[in-house]
């Protein structure tokens, strides 16, 4: 954000030890590009729900067919529970999953306006960093997350050579995806 008081729009900033670090403004920002795409998934037309043939790592089946965007509702749910404490997640639920205004929240949660809009800013915070350096996969980038390389070199990896994606022709290869009418 060019009118960022830290960065002025270079996304960065200096952490511990003179190390560049991501400014908040950039990690607020991952949490919101996120955040948006749950609330898209969620409030989708069951029917438009995409399926994506995404590769499974370990013993099973090397292919095998998922619905990603229920993935991805699951992963940004139980992530964000994982990372806020008791009292975050509270009001992160109240919030960003239930919907309820700064008010309402503050009702709840017994809060004044500004510690209320702080508190958003640091759980913003907080998830942004976890969604970007999540391990082995992380939730953003979304593209990379629904369908980018990176699920799909690791599985690669480990498939037998006579499975191996490479050795197919370039128009069964993945990405694949189908769309459900
Ligand atoms: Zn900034």
């Amino acid at each position: 954000m060019h009118q960022c008081a830290h960065c002025h729009g270079s996304g960065l900033r200096l952490g511990r030890k003179d190390a560049l670090a991501p400014c908040n403004c950039v990690l607020r920002t991952i949490f919101r590009v996120c955040y948006r795409r749950f609330v898209a998934c969620a409030t989708q037309e069951r029917h438009l729900s995409q399926v994506g043939l995404e590769p499974q790592l370990g013993r099973q089946r090397p292919m095998t067919w998922g619905r990603k965007d229920e993935e991805y509702m699951a992963d940004f749910c139980l992530v964000s529970r994982r990372s806020l404490d008791d009292f975050e997640y509270r009001l992160f639920r109240y919030h960003f999953l239930l919907g309820a205004d700064w008010k309402l929240c503050c009702r709840r949660l017994d809060m004044e306006r500004g510690n209320f809009f702080h508190a958003v800013y640091r759980i913003e915070q907080k998830l942004g960093r976890v969604f970007r350096e999540l391990e082995p996969y992380s939730l953003f980038p979304l593209d990379e997350y629904f369908r980018g390389p990176s699920r799909f070199q690791a599985a690669e990896a480990s498939l037998p050579r006579s499975l191996n994606p490479s050795a197919l022709p370039e128009r069964l290869r993945f990405p694949a995806v189908a769309q459900i009418a």
